[in-house]
């Protein structure tokens, strides 16, 4: 038998956050990565994988994280909790330079591949969407500004693709639930403790997409080891779904 080919080095920026550890466990579980993760927070979650704490901000950080790698996974993003969600300074400084610091970094160092995580709600201006795919146009109104640092930060990405060898590629998951969720169903029992879900607006019909961190995490996977300068992912943005929308 022969040797077993080498594992490709990644980096998962955000890799203690709630979509991270779903990806950093699959990527080591695959057998096929060997993982850095790069993050604010110094969450050890996984004996595995290498934990560097640092700031997207920083950019000598984030130089130092990319150095070597074949593929960077960058997922951190500063979340909109009900602590953050008007701090607007911190949310462009870490969604939008922070991810092209990001870029930058990868360029220089010669990186070829990045998979820039994204968000559905980069389309979604409050209205109805039917059949929406990825020619729908980026929101003109965003509902709000953590959703427009993800448009700067998506644009940022893909403009990345092609330059200094450099392959990139956006992922758009919508909501997404499972183990390690610390925002989403949290904050509805929250809520729903609080007494504050006795009503419905609308007609109680309305549709969201919801999917399984593990299917979002796989998405990453599987868009890292399809792209290179070139293939038909690369520059490009794909929503990310367990498969029809249903009515919640
Ligand atoms: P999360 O808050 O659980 O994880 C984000 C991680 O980024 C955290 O561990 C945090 O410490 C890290 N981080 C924040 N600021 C940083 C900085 N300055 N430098 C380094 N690290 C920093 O969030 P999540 O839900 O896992 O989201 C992951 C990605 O998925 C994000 O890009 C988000 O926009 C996207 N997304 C999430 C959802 C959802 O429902 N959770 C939906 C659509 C898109």
């Amino acid at each position: 038998a022969g040797a077993a080919p080498a594992k490709q080095r990644c980096l998962v920026t955000g890799g203690s956050g709630f979509l991270g550890r779903h990806l950093v466990q699959q990527l080591l579980d695959s057998g096929r990565w060997e993982v850095t993760v790069f993050d604010i927070r110094p969450l050890e979650g996984e004996e595995r994988a290498t934990y560097l704490v640092g700031d997207l901000r920083k950019r000598s950080d984030v130089d130092a994280a990319v150095e070597g790698m074949d593929c960077v996974f960058h997922v951190a993003t500063a979340a909109p909790t009900a602590h953050n969600a008007h701090n607007h300074e911190l949310m462009r400084a870490v969604n939008v330079e922070g991810t092209q610091n990001v870029v930058d970094a990868c360029m220089a160092a010669g990186v070829p591949r990045l998979v820039y995580t994204s968000s559905a709600s980069v389309v979604f201006d409050g209205r109805d969407l039917r059949g929406a795919d990825e020619g729908t146009p980026y929101a003109a109104r965003p509902m709000d500004y953590y959703t427009h640092t993800k448009i700067e930060g998506e644009k940022a990405a893909l403009a990345g693709n092609g330059r200094g060898g450099l392959a990139t590629v956006a992922l758009r998951p919508s909501g997404i639930f499972g183990e390690w969720d610390t925002l989403t169903v949290p904050t509805i029992v929250r809520n729903a403790q609080r007494g504050k879900m006795k009503y419905v607006i609308g007609s109680g019909r309305n549709e969201m997409d919801w999917t399984y961190a593990g299917n979002v995490a796989q998405a990453h996977i599987e868009a890292a080891e399809a792209l290179s300068l070139g293939s038909p992912l690369a520059g490009k943005a794909y929503f990310v779904t367990n498969g029809d929308p249903k009515p919640f």
